[in-house]
This record gives structure tokens, C-alpha cells and sequence, in this order.
């Protein structure tokens, strides 16, 4: 089938929640990808910040095909190699004691309401449900998340009603968070960097005050680190960067490399909470999205990690002498592009059509390339991207 056929199939079937890109892809390799109608694409995208490997890696496929010819689901009545070995790893490399897995970020982030909510219970006794999020947040599309997410434009009436428990504060004012406390509030929860709010990274003074807030008012501090984690900023995970740690940790999008896969880190205390019966997911720690996901953690070493900190460095140098761009923020390769002028959703169109893929968020372009991208791909991308901004 040529581009506009798959195009024609999906739009007269998928409910339109969608403005897809003029693009139909069919296969990938490294960060570059290949459309249907043979034309090739520089991937600024990671799928939005999934394919931290990239396409085709070698071990990460390997990995997968052999857990899927062997063993595809379980459930989570009885153990699976691989589903074992991933929460092992991942709370060894993280930290924290305890890990409840699941599908998305937005399933990772309702775990984590859950378990805030279950520790204050236990702790103080019931009435203790309120959740502060940041306005401008972001934490998904289910109804608990999509409440917690601070933005008026995405709460329209037609969803309505929306979750009681959650209070929103703006971010950077502790005095705003601290009027915002009262004998009803659990926890507080925020993204290290904002991502599709814009890419708006928190000020490490601020972070560290409402670490001091939280711990002398005994709330929970939630980080949402489904954009921000593996590696995407150059740290395993960006609370790093703030020498900052939180009680409960979520993770999604990279930590599969494009298998669907979501995780709720806590402390021990707080991850013990959870007990049978409490929480669940059917696809829950899935064997092949784990066997995909110790293959990420595995590769993500200290030498790949550094990688992701010269290229973000070297792509927000080049980014920042193009025409019409204002400023570049963020951290690693997790980068937003503020324009003086042009639609960033026009100009992403047009390096669509240019074969460039590249993101926007709010009225920034946003860059979140595979953390694997080689110097040759990022050139080809960043050319494309300079030529589009120069014919605006
Ligand atoms: C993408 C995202 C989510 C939602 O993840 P899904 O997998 O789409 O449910 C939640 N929080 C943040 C910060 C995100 O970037």
C-alpha cells in the first residue's frame, strides 16, 4: 500500500483524536526512518520520546523476538523470568526499594495517586487525599490523570466531572505551595522538567524547597519523570540533577524502546503499602515489554549517558544560531525551541515534508531524538531544520 492508501485506511477507521502528519512510516533503523512511499525521515522524535535505542537495535530485538517465541504473558499469578529481572534492575539502579509495573504513564502516575493515598491512610487515618499538582503540568489522559493535569485547556466541560482531590499551584512559587497545604493534602507532584507544557525545566532552589516543604508538613513528593527519565536529560533519571529525591518515582515512554510499559517506583516504606489486592494490571509486567526494558537499562551506561549530554550540548549550540530561534531550554536531549515568529506547528509540517520529524509543545518545537542518534543524523536533521527557518 503506497502513503495515501494507509493514510485513507486509518482516517476512515481510527476515531479522529489525532492530527497526524502527512506521513506514513514503515520501517526504522538507527534514527532514521523510512516512509511508505520510500522517502527517508530524520527521527527528532523518538516516537515522542520512546525509542531511546532507536529503531532496530540489535540486543533490544534480539531480546524481544526470543522472550515472544518463548513465552509472550503470564499474568502476574505466577512469576516470569524476565518480569523479575527488570524489577530487580530497575530498582538497583534506582534506589528505590519497591516497583509496581504497568502499561503507560498515565497508569504509572494513577499508581502513584494510589499509593500516596494508600500511605496517608495508613499513616494518618482517612481525609488525607488531596493531591498539589503544577499548573502547566502534564500527567495523562485517564480521568485521575487528566485531573492532575494543571491546564484549563485540556478539562473541557464535555468531560466534566473531573476528579475531585487534586489543587493546583503555579510553578516556582513555594509560597504558593505552602498556602496550598492544608490537613487534607498526601502528596505533592510534579515533573522535573515540564514537557508538554513546554519544556520548562524547574528551578533547582525550588525543588529542593518543596522537598523541605514536604518533608516538614509529612506530605509525599512525587516526581513524573515519564518524559524526563532514561536518560533523556542525561542522568538515569533528572531528579539526579537536582541531588533531590523523591518518594515516589514514574517512568514510561523511554524505558520500553517502544514496547508498552509504565512503572511506579517508591521507597520501601511507601511501595509496602500496596499490598495484595490493592492495585493491578492485566498486561502489568509484561515478559517481552521486560525483556525489551533490561536491554535499555543494560545499554544505559555512564559512557551512552555522557553521549546524551554532548549531543544535547552540541544540538542547543546549532539550534541557537538558526533564524528565528529566541532560546533553546531543557536539559540533554530533552530540548524546546522558542521561535520569534513562525508557527511551530507550520514549520514542524514543513520539515515533515522536508524529512525531518521534530515535535512541538505549546508554541515551541521540541526535540527529543533517539539518545543513540550518531553526529551524521543529527547534521542531516539540523540542516533540514535551518533551511525550513530560513524560507519563513
Ligand atoms: C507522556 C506523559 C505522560 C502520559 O504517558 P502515557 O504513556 O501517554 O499515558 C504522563 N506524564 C508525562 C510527564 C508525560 O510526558
Amino acid at each position: 500500500m503506497d502513503s495515501n492508501q494507509i493514510i485513507a485506511q486509518a482516517d476512515g477507521s481510527l476515531m479522529p483524536t489525532y492530527a497526524h502528519f502527512n506521513a506514513a512510516i514503515v520501517s526504522g533503523k538507527g534514527a532514521t526512518l523510512t516512509g511508505a512511499d520510500g522517502r527517508t525521515y530524520t527521527d527528532f522524535t523518538s516516537g515522542i520520546g520512546v525509542n531511546a535505542l532507536g529503531y532496530g537495535d540489535p540486543d533490544w530485538v534480539r531480546a524481544v523476538s526470543d522472550q515472544a517465541a518463548r513465552l509472550q504473558h503470564i499474568s502476574n499469578l505466577y512469576y516470569a523470568p524476565s518480569t523479575a529481572a527488570f524489577a530487580e534492575k530497575i530498582t538497583r539502579r534506582t534506589g528505590f526499594e519497591r516497583v509496581f509495573l504497568c502499561n503507560s504513564g498515565a497508569e504509572a502516575n494513577e499508581c502513584a495517586v494510589k499509593t500516596a493515598r494508600k500511605y496517608a491512610y495508613d499513616h494518618r487515618g482517612a481525609g488525607h487525599s488531596t493531591v498539589i499538582t503544577l499548573i502547566n503540568s502534564f500527567h495523562g489522559r485517564s480521568m485521575v490523570t487528566l485531573t492532575a493535569t494543571g491546564q484549563e485547556a485540556l478539562h473541557p466541560e464535555c468531560f466534566a466531572p473531573y476528579n475531585p482531590g487534586f489543587k493546583y499551584v503555579p510553578a516556582g512559587d513555594v509560597q504558593a505551595l505552602e498556602d496550598a497545604v492544608d490537613d487534607t493534602v498526601c502528596a505533592v507532584m510534579l515533573e522535573p522538567i515540564q514537557g508538554e507544557g513546554g519544556v520548562m525545566p524547574m528551578e533547582a532552589e525550588y525543588v529542593r524547597r518543596v522537598r523541605e516543604l514536604c518533608d516538614a508538613r509529612g506530605l509525599l513528593l512525587i516526581f513524573d519523570e515519564v518524559q524526563t527519565g532514561v536518560g533523556r536529560t542525561g542522568k538515569l533519571y533528572a531528579w539526579e540533577h537536582y541531588g533531590v529525591r523523591p518518594d515516589i518515582l514514574t517512568s514510561a515512554k523511554g524505558i520500553g524502546n517502544g514496547l508498552p510499559i509504565g512503572l511506579c517506583l517508591a521507597r520501601e516504606a511507601v511501595g509496602a503499602g500496596m499490598t495484595a489486592g490493592m492495585h493491578g494490571s492485566t498486561f502489568g509486567g509484561n515478559p517481552v515489554a521486560c525483556a525489551g526494558a533490561c536491554v535499555v537499562l543494560d545499554k544505559l551506561d555512564d559512557d551512552l549517558l555522557a553521549e546524551v549530554t554532548r549531543k544535547g550540548n552540541y544540538l542547543r549550540e546549532q539550534l541557537s544560531i538558526m533564524k528565528h530561534v529566541q532560546a533553546v531550554r531543557g536539559m540533554g536531549m530533552m530540548l524546546g525551541v522558542e521561535l520569534d515568529g513562525p508557527d511551530a506547528k507550520a514549520v514542524a509540517a514543513k520539515c515533515v515534508e522536508k524529512g525531518l520529524l521534530i515535535l512541538t509543545a505549546k508554541t515551541l518545537l521540541r526535540l527529543l531524538p533517539p539518545l543513540v542518534i550518531t553526529d551524521a543524523e543529527m547534521e542531516r536533521g539540523l540542516e533540514i531544520l535551518k533551511n525550513v527557518l530560513e524560507e519563513e
